[in-house]
């Protein structure tokens, strides 16, 4: 066991103690904070009602798993009128309502999860020994606040292939952030009409090549222009080129 020095382990705490042993690392930390506001009301109290002690996981250290044993206190709501009564301080950036994990440690897997996503994710969870199952990451990627909505205005169309590559859908895709907005079931031309038509909002579409996102794409949102994709376009003139010097060559 190794003694702390008081250093600040996150802000409103102090670390007190670290344990290491073969395959963990404790970290024993208590709160300082003299008053802690109530998450029901606002109210900020310093009459404290009990202590107990939580163990967030962190970030793995040194190849070790990382347990924080963490003292929070609860405390006496200032306000008699508050239903909550008592309220469990929470430690900035440290931990949240009911969390198992450190803020760090679970930013790190929201990062890793929207990456890479389910099973990728989880063994990529593994392999720098902060491991979560799938559906684990899955949950912390669902309980992301939604981004703000913005209108697309310019809305970029193309193909993606699911099942292997046996069966085509369309996405689109905003041309501004390269997030994709919508995934279609199919490359259909009514499919397509059908979701521009929702989007009242997009102004400009960049399509494919593909004949029928022309005919979706003029049939019912007339309010978007169409232009040709910036790649597509290079492409077409790439291979004009190519053909061309070929040309040349055969004729040399
Ligand atoms: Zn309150």
């Amino acid at each position: 066991m190794v003694h702390g020095d008081g250093l600040s382990f996150g802000r409103g705490s102090v670390h007190e103690s670290v344990e290491v042993t073969d395959t963990v690392v404790r970290v024993g930390a208590r709160t300082t904070a003299v008053r802690a506001a109530c998450p029901g009301c606002g109210c900020w109290s310093g009459r404290i009602h009990g202590s107990y002690v939580r163990f967030p996981r962190d970030l793995p250290a040194v190849g070790k798993v990382v347990v924080v044993s963490l003292q929070v206190r609860r405390f006496v709501c200032a306000d008699d009128c508050c239903p909550r009564k008592t309220f469990a301080e929470q430690v900035p950036g440290l931990t949240r309502r009911f969390g198992r994990r450190t803020e760090r440690l679970r930013s790190t897997l929201v990062s890793v999860g929207l990456a890479l996503a389910g099973r990728a994710g989880a063994r990529m969870t593994d392999a720098f020994k902060a491991t979560v199952s799938r559906n684990t990451l899955l949950r912390l990627i669902g309980s992301l606040p939604d981004p703000a909505t913005v209108a697309q205005r310019v809305v970029g169309v193309d193909e993606y292939a699911q099942r292997k590559g046996r069966i085509y859908g369309t996405v689109l895709v905003d041309v501004a952030t390269r997030r994709p907005i919508d995934l279609l079931p199919d490359r259909e031309a009514d499919t397509l009409a059908a979701g521009l038509a929702e989007r009242p909002d997009i102004e400009v579409v960049c399509r494919d090549r593909a004949p029928f996102f022309t005919e979706g794409a003029t049939r019912d949102a007339l309010q978007a222009l169409q232009v040709a994709d910036r790649w597509h376009l290079w492409h077409n003139l790439g291979e004009a080129a190519e053909k061309h010097e070929q040309g040349h060559a055969l004729a040399a």
